[in-house]
């Protein structure tokens, strides 16, 4: 099985691709956006500039400059504005997006972040299962897929569905 549940800081992660939570200016923000950025430092920032934003629920790709990762793959996720909107189908449609980016760079390493489960509020429990979903289908054309954890909530629910997942396939 290649996804794994860590709970470290992504910029600290020497992988072929981070992910980053990033907003539709690819400016930089607050969260992991942030801290993306001030580790890449500033050859980042003027890469995204060049690329000039990224529609909600799609992904663009620039290089790690500083990072121990080799590129990162900006994705951006929905704002959570109440479940209507299609929040569940825009979340999943990031990840699918993530996933084939990966696949068709030749990613071995990937490491993802909690899209969208931070300042722009979308529930863990539901983020969470489309995230393992649409990783669980790309699982076997990658290495290693880190599913970063940084809060408590996200650490239990990945942890829990990847074991319930791993027993139903041991009683297959
Ligand atoms: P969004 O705007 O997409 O909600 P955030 O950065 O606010 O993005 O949060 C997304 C997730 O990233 C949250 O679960 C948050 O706990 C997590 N996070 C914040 N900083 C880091 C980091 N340095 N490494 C990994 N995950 C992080």
């Amino acid at each position: 099985m290649a996804i794994e549940v860590v709970s470290v800081d992504i910029t600290t992660l020497a992988v072929d691709a981070i992910v980053n939570a990033a907003n539709d200016s690819l400016l930089g923000g607050g969260g992991v956006d942030g801290a993306i950025h001030r580790r890449a430092g500033p050859e980042l920032l003027a890469a995204c500039r060049r690329i000039g934003g990224c529609p909600t629920g799609e992904v663009r790709l620039t290089p790690g400059f500083n990072l121990p990762a080799r590129f990162v793959i900006h994705a951006v996720g929905p704002i959570w504005q109440g479940g209507a909107r299609g929040e569940d189908i825009c979340l999943a449609q990031v990840y699918e997006q993530v996933m084939r980016t990966a696949v068709s760079q030749g990613f071995q390493t990937l490491a993802v972040p909690c899209i969208s489960t931070g300042a722009y509020g979308f529930p863990k429990p539901l983020a969470c299962e489309l995230a393992l979903r649409v990783m669980g289908d790309y699982e076997d054309r990658l290495s290693r897929i880190l599913a970063v954890v940084f809060d408590r909530e996200n650490e239990q629910l990945y942890r829990m569905r990847l074991s319930s997942r791993a027993r139903g396939r041991s009683r297959q």
